[in-house]
């Protein structure tokens, strides 16, 4: 712990990954564990570990990087930070992200620039991306983030760290601020597989607090780890390296493809007809969850009221108007309209009709193959302000990342060498629950 707020004295001036830190609590847990001493088989314990911002945390500032929430102090703790804290892990400070988690670049923080540990010029990816930062410079070992459409797996990507995302329902979203409920999913940042695998271990498992958890045995996810993948069979989808794909980018995919198949696994090109609708869909389904979800932040209930407001729809537009940044108000626009009674047969509904389509896309591969690889994200990390006034072609940088949310499944994103000095993301996906089968693919890669 000491080492941890170190090495974020020493790097976060430059890189800007935290938003808060809880060193003085931080310190004290860590004094607790160290003088009761840990059990043998207890991995976690006495490991600090940073959160994002839009996981609550009781007494520690969660703000989702939204002015609306800047002053916001839970009461409670998140079901997966109650997890990580009876681990006996200890809460280092919560990361910088996208507002609301709308983005893939953490530009649209209402509070920081932060930047890729690999060049500070450049994006860390979002929307967790103070998360994926913080693990590779090194300044913490193990971050949470959330994944509703990539924003694990593409900041890890453009990181060169390994980011997972587990199958929907596998790991409460109770205290986690709703962004597309059911797309959202908790996971892990580290720079190791391993690692990950003993922090989902912790997170995993049923909760009353959230009816979508799917209650499962006991399991460990890592059990796999160390295992040849030899016999494994592998698809590689021809849509994952068709258009928009940087050639560099497929020629680094292709090379791990051949790594794979020296280890002992097949790996033949499958098609995934319905890719290119994914986008689309997507931002109908998760803006109109957005906006229903955002309701709540309403000038009374939470944090941000604006000033001199004196009559009811005062209080609500105003503080609405001022609260919120330009993309969640884009979302928020976005979503009512597609679920507007005029529209919502065209929009939404369509939306949620492709969805069941992407979704049979990968029940059919999967029926021959045990896991779809591809590359993470089209591209690697980009300029800082190069996308952010054109919301588009930002959206298309999670072309590759989205189906898997619009399907529920797990899916990891694992370093698979360097274009032009900047980190190449490996994607790995699997069936529903099968989380095992990634970190058996992604530790034999490592
Ligand atoms: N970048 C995508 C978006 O802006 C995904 C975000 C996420 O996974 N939270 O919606």
């Amino acid at each position: 712990t000491k080492d941890t707020f170190a090495q974020i004295a020493a790097k976060d001036a430059d890189v800007a990954a935290f938003l808060a830190l809880n060193e003085d609590e931080a310190t004290a847990t860590a004094k607790k564990i160290d003088a009761a001493g840990v059990a043998e088989d207890n991995k976690l314990a006495g490991i600090p570990v940073a959160i994002k911002d839009n996981i609550v945390t009781d007494g520690l500032t969660t703000t989702a990087a939204s002015k609306m929430l800047a002053n916001f102090v839970p009461i409670y703790d998140a079901t997966a930070v109650k997890k990580l804290k009876d681990a006996g892990m200890v809460i280092v400070g919560k990361t910088n992200m996208d507002e609301f988690a709308m983005g893939s670049s953490t530009e649209n923080s209402a509070m920081k620039t932060t930047k890729n540990a690999w060049d500070y010029t450049k994006v860390p990816g979002g929307s967790s991306g103070g998360s994926a930062a913080a693990v590779a410079a090194g300044e913490v070992v193990a971050s949470l983030g959330s994944d509703t459409g990539g924003s694990i797996r593409q900041p890890a990507a453009f990181n060169g760290i390994f980011g997972f995302k587990p199958s929907y329902g596998r790991v409460s979203r109770w205290g986690l601020i709703a962004f597309g409920s059911s797309l959202d999913a908790i996971g892990t940042l580290t720079r190791s597989v391993r690692d990950s695998a003993y922090v989902m271990n912790a997170l995993i498992g049923a909760d009353d607090h959230d009816t979508t958890t799917v209650p499962r045995p006991a399991e460990d996810l890592g059990a796999k780890i160390g295992q040849s993948i030899k016999g494994l069979k592998v698809a590689l989808p021809a849509e994952y390296l068709g258009e928009g794909v940087d050639k560099a980018v497929a020629d680094q995919i292709k090379a791990a493809a051949k790594k794979l198949e020296e280890l002992g696994a097949t790996v033949e090109t499958v098609s995934l007809p319905h890719t290119k609708y994914a986008v689309p869909a997507y931002y109908i389904i998760a803006s109109s969850e957005a906006s229903s979800n955002l309701q709540r932040f309403d000038g009374i209930r939470y944090g941000f009221r604006a000033k001199d407001v004196h009559s009811l729809e005062d209080v609500y537009v105003r503080t609405r108007s001022e609260g919120f940044g330009s993309e969640v108000k884009r979302r928020i626009m976005l979503g009512t309209f597609s679920l507007s009674a005029g529209f919502y047969d065209a929009y939404f509904k369509k939306a949620a009709q492709v969805r069941t389509l992407i979704t049979r896309d990968f029940e059919k591969v999967f029926e021959d193959y045990d896991l779809i690889i591809g590359p993470t994200t089209p591209t690697t990390a980009f300029k800082i302000g190069d996308k952010v006034t054109d919301p588009l072609t930002m959206y298309m940088n999670d072309i590759l990342t989205i189906p898997v949310n619009l399907a529920g499944l797990p899916a990891a994103s694992i370093n698979a060498g360097f274009v032009d000095g900047m980190p190449v993301g490996l994607q790995f996906i699997a069936k529903p629950f099968n989380e095992a089968t990634i970190y058996q693919a992604a530790a034999a890669f490592e």
